[in-house]
């Protein structure tokens, strides 16, 4: 838990919360026609601790689309089937400082796929699901995520739809993949599964669960439920600090030094391993595609907290 500092977690949640509220820096994305439409204004901060306690402040219920923040949960459905080594071999850790949806990923190291974070390695990892057949597959994703958030989580349908009307890039992304082996299942499927995956919807509360889970080393804090063994954890913790925001997951390192995942809906995930989880939602984005407001939110509670990994030994808290 996070103890000493816990009563202050709610004060310094509404300080990151008044400070950003009024930033309208960024924009919606729109490649996604769907993501436009939604009210740029919205935005929820979360903590949730590894002992199950929730700090929240904004629009902490309403429900966007995970999009790439479901690679984590991907990559450790598979870590837990395949083990680490075979995420290095099948797929690679390298980070490629490339904008999300590069296809420089995929040639830049031959026989890589650049890492499970970016979209041409995420589509790698979700081909690596197990299952008898196509719905066995897709079943497996959404119970497991559910699993870490602890509820049912479902698939905004309306922005899967939108999104696969305009996924060409990820299309081609996907045969490009197959030309060199690194795609293992057919591509077509591959790209709808992941397709999916990206419109699964949550709100800022299960997000923060999500995150929390993995804080706790694989165990739920509100259900108890073992999800991946602790060893794996720090392998996905590890890929989230060298690529969680894509090209600019250096900078954020460097700001934060907490692992984080972004998705183009809005949300950020930051874990803090053995303590918490903080989560925050607020649709502009961006250049590379990070929501402006969740960085800000996130970066200032994370130095409130001396939540930044590489620091927080040294103070004796
Ligand atoms: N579904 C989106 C895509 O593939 C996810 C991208 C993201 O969140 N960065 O383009």
């Amino acid at each position: 838990p996070l103890t000493l500092q816990e009563k202050r977690i709610k004060d310094i949640l509404k300080e990151a919360y008044d400070k950003y509220k009024n930033d309208q820096s960024g924009t919606n994305a729109d490649y996604i026609p769907e993501l436009a439409k939604v009210d740029p204004e919205l935005f929820g901060i979360v903590v949730v601790t590894v002992g199950g306690k929730r700090y929240g402040v904004g629009d902490i219920d309403y429900t966007f689309s995970i999009q790439s923040i479901s690679k984590v949960f991907t990559l450790a459905h598979v870590l837990q089937e395949m083990g680490s080594e075979a995420i290095l071999d099948k797929l690679g850790a390298e980070a490629t400082g490339m904008p999300f949806n590069s296809v420089m990923a995929v040639e830049l190291q031959p026989g890589r796929v650049g890492n499970p974070f970016v979209n041409a390695g995420a589509m790698a990892t979700t081909s690596l699901v197990s299952g008898k057949d196509q719905t066995e597959k897709w079943d497996r994703i959404q119970a497991y995520y559910s699993d870490f958030a602890g509820e049912p989580l479902a698939v905004i349908t309306s922005v899967y739809k939108s999104e696969s009307k305009t996924n060409q890039h990820n299309q081609a992304m996907a045969k490009l993949l197959a030309s060199y082996g690194k795609m293992y299942d057919e591509p077509a499927t591959v790209v709808d599964r992941y397709t999916k995956q990206c419109a699964i919807g949550v709100n800022t509360k299960q997000l923060a669960v999500m995150g929390a889970t993995l804080a706790a080393g694989g165990v739920n804090p509100y259900t108890g439920k073992q999800l991946l063994s602790p060893e794996e954890i720090p392998k996905i913790l590890s890929l989230m600090l060298t690529a969680g925001l894509y090209d600019y997951s250096g900078t954020w390192s460097y700001r934060t030094g907490l692992p984080a995942k972004s998705g183009v809906g809005g949300g950020i995930l930051a874990v803090i391993p053995g303590k918490g989880a903080i989560a925050a939602f607020s649709p502009r984005l961006d250049q590379a595609g990070n929501s402006v407001r969740a960085q800000k939110a996130i970066a200032h509670i994370s130095k409130e907290l001396g939540a930044n990994i590489f620091f927080r030994n040294f103070q004796n808290k």
